[in-house]
């Protein structure tokens, strides 16, 4: 007697959720990278009960058809790669097909969206895997993604969350991130009805002002070392700003918010004769590169990445912050931003 058997795809979605949403603020990254990648100019989250309750995502992107809102909640379906030769060039955020899936999976999830020449909005919702029909709704032009209840159906998974005030502090860092990374897009955020954040199109100095606060980006230094095929570009902070912790340490390589090793000693290395050694340099560093210079495919939530040559991405980081560092003292007004 046989006992392999394969998996039921509501349980399927599950055991990927576990990977792509691990709490609220997973989910949030996730429904806000989408409507970056619809060409959203102005996102908006509501929270509540630290985005277990509800986290509402709206956003006035490019939206979603009628007929392609089923596959939007399809494991594996996407409007963003279509061959291997894309997944090596993909310049989108996302490109796996999963988080909605994955989100629908865990999740009551409902979709309302509207393409700029559609007369009305469409609606589909997702419970317990299951799709509702395709509805009329009402919207303007965009998406709204609305999810509540975040593992109402895995209660183990739900037992691991934290305090509602620490799934909160999660979520706004994951919007500080990509708040950060879009200063031209314009973004609000609010908790339990009270307004938390509500940042203008703006450029990047000004947003991280309101991010990071005032006292980095009155002192913080211009990096502009922008070329083929690399570039790096940012702000990093004078060298008598820094702080204890590495709480305000932002790279953004092709625009998404990774942690890598490699970078972050090339930036601690250009530090290294301006810092006292228990101390962090802050920065918000874009590093921006032919997509098939780096691999960040790597891991379901694209935290971190592989670059296909990480000795001279050192070399170049490192050079590129150390010029930087040295224009100010030598005595060059910092550019404007
Ligand atoms: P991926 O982003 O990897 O393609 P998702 O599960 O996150 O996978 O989304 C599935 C598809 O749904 C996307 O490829 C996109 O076509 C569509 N989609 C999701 N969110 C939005 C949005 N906010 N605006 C427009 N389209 C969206
Ligand atoms: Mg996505």
């Amino acid at each position: 007697m046989g006992k392999i058997a394969a998996l039921p795809e509501l349980l399927v979605n599950q055991i990927a959720a576990g990977e792509v949403v691990e709490r609220p603020a997973s989910a949030l990254k996730e429904l806000l990278e989408n409507s970056l990648d619809a060409g959203a100019r102005s996102l908006s989250v509501e929270l509540a009960e630290g985005g277990v309750r509800r986290m509402r995502v709206v956003d006035d992107g490019g939206g979603i058809s009628r007929e392609d809102l089923p596959l939007a909640l399809a494991r594996f379906a996407t409007s963003k790669i279509a061959t291997l030769a894309d997944l090596e060039r993909a310049a989108t955020l996302g490109f796996r097909g999963e988080a909605l899936a994955s989100i629908g999976s865990v999740a009551r999830l409902s979709l309302i969206s509207r393409q700029a020449d559609e007369r009305n909005a469409w609606r589909i919702a997702c419970e317990g895997g299951a799709l509702t029909n395709v509805e009329p709704a009402a919207l303007a032009a965009g998406t709204t993604v609305d999810v509540e209840e975040l593992f109402y159906n895995t209660p183990a998974r739900r037992k691991f969350l934290k305090s509602e005030a620490t799934e909160f502090a999660r979520c706004e860092e994951a919007f500080a991130r990509i708040a950060l990374s879009r200063p031209d897009c314009a973004f609000g955020l609010s908790h339990n009805g009270r307004r938390s954040a509500h940042y203008p199109p703006e450029n990047l100095r000004a947003r991280a002002a309101r991010v990071i606060g005032d006292e980095f980006a009155e002192g913080a230094v211009d990096v502009r070392s922008e070329g083929a095929p690399v570039s790096l570009t940012g702000l990093v902070a004078a060298p008598g700003f820094t702080r204890a912790s590495r709480d305000a340490q932002y790279l953004f390589v092709n625009g998404r918010f990774v942690r890598d090793k490699v970078v972050a000693h090339a930036i601690r290395e250009a530090y290294a004769d301006v810092l006292h050694h228990d101390r962090h340099p802050a920065y918000v560093l874009f590093l921006t590169m032919d997509p098939a210079l780096v691999d960040v495919n790597v891991h379901p939530t694209k935290s971190e990445v592989r670059f296909r040559d990480s000795g001279s991405m050192h070399r170049f980081v490192f050079h590129a912050l150390s010029r930087a560092l040295a224009e100010p003292l030598a005595g060059g007004a910092p550019p404007p931003v």
